[in-house]
């Protein structure tokens, strides 16, 4: 029905093998394997440069793929142009006609879809008994209607954009996508133009939204709370590459090398190079004093013996800050270097130090927001090895 945004059809999205190499010889995307099921809210995301948006101008067919192939509901559409591909993008500009009104941006795909001028002519000349002309003008505009009402932009449909705020455009944006009823919706970095608060908002109603549709998104990021808070899943890129694709939990706690578990996480995962001692039960610091005592399990599990060097990561909420006292069973020796309030938590930055070297490393610890720290107080870390990582000194490879 003409007012149903609900009704589609199976979109999985799915990469093979996927490549972009550049003229220049840049590869941005490099032999990309990624398979989004229908329905899925994929969040891609990384640092700048490692490659998302040109893998999601793939998909949509404003980029060519160089090698690889990449098929909508199992359709390879890489000869495809974007128009064919039934699928809808949002851009971080927004990209609206800043000389139609909002009603005429939201049905603008629409209009196009009755067909050319010409095209509509003739229509019109041989359907003339009926007055049909294919997506009727009453149908657009119900749709147009519903769309705006579950956007909350119906009061704007007849301004233009220059008189709307940034998250108003933001939402004639989406509402664009929406009438056009693709089987896919891709975004990239469409929220990154709006202050904080309407980010949360907006980041609320994208949510929502793909909870009533059920349709397949792709949304890509380099704000890895936005990926944390919107996907079902995550993949995660670097370098033209996929790390690791899992849920927001997984990719969290079962980082798959120290790359993914240094960039999910904020404050981000602390990581110190430590070698194996004791009978295997307990790693020393390079850049600090002091051992810290873990399970054997944990050291057989990642096949590192007496004297093999590692790297240790531990998120800064899986430590606790101590002051010293009598009696303590030793807990790694640091000094409070800077304190940062949150309100909901304190972060304590303290730096570690081999007081022979003056080498050391920084680490950043989240304490409750009652804790008091000065700078300068000497303190002791105190990890929860149960939550502690263990990395490939090398190769940055998880061990577990
Ligand atoms: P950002 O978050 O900064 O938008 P991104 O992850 O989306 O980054 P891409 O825009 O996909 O990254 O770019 C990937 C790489 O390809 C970058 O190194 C970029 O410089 C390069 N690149 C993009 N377009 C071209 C081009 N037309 N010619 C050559 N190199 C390009």
């Amino acid at each position: 029905s003409p007012n149903s945004i609900a009704g589609r059809s199976m979109a999985d999205v799915v990469l093979r093998g996927v490549s972009r190499v550049f003229p220049d010889g840049t590869v941005a995307v490099d032999a990309v394997d990624l398979s989004i099921s229908d329905g899925q809210f994929m969040v891609l995301v990384g640092p700048s440069g490692c490659g998302k948006s040109t893998t999601l101008r793939m998909i949509a067919g404003l980029d060519q793929a160089t090698d690889g192939e990449i098929s909508i509901g199992g359709r390879v559409v890489n000869s495809l142009l974007p128009k064919d591909r039934d699928i809808a993008m949002v851009f971080q500009n927004y990209a609206l006609y800043p000389h139609m009104t909002v009603r005429q941006n939201l049905s603008f795909a629409l209009r196009l879809r009755q067909g050319g001028l010409l095209k509509r002519l003739w229509q019109r000349v041989a359907s003339s008994k009926s007055g049909n002309d294919g997506v009727s003008a009453k149908d657009i505009e119900l749709k147009v209607r519903t769309v705006a009402a579950k956007l909350g932009i119906e009061h704007l449909l007849e301004r233009r954009p220059r008189e709307l705020s940034g998250g108003e455009r933001q939402r004639v944006a989406l509402g664009r996508a929406l009438v056009r009823e693709p089987v896919a919706y891709l975004f990239d970095e469409p929220l990154s133009n709006l202050d904080a608060r309407l980010r949360l908002d907006m980041r609320r109603e994208l949510k929502q939204l793909h909870n009533e549709l059920g349709s397949t998104m792709i949304y890509v990021t380099h704000d890895q709370v936005e990926a944390l808070t919107l996907g079902d899943q995550i993949a995660v890129m670097q370098s033209g590459r996929i790390q690791q694709v899992g849920s927001p939990q997984e990719v969290y706690e079962r980082p798959r090398n120290r790359f993914v578990a240094g960039f999910i996480g904020s404050p981000p995962m602390n990581f110190l190079e430590a070698e194996v001692q004791g009978d295997g039960t307990e790693v020393a610091f390079t850049q600090s004093e002091g051992t810290v005592a873990v399970d054997r399990l944990a050291t057989e599990k990642v096949q590192r013996g007496v004297g093999d060097r590692l790297v240790v990561g531990f998120r800064p909420e899986s430590v606790q800050v101590v002051r010293p006292s009598a009696g303590s069973d030793g807990g790694v020796p640091a000094v409070v270097a800077l304190v940062e309030p949150l309100g909901d938590a304190t972060i304590v930055h303290v730096q570690l130090g081999k007081k022979t070297d003056g080498l050391g490393a920084t680490v950043m610890c989240k304490v409750a927001p009652e804790t008091r720290f000065d700078p300068g107080e000497r303190v002791e870390l105190k990890l929860d090895r149960s939550r502690i990582h263990y990395f490939d000194p090398e190769t940055g490879q998880n061990l577990e």
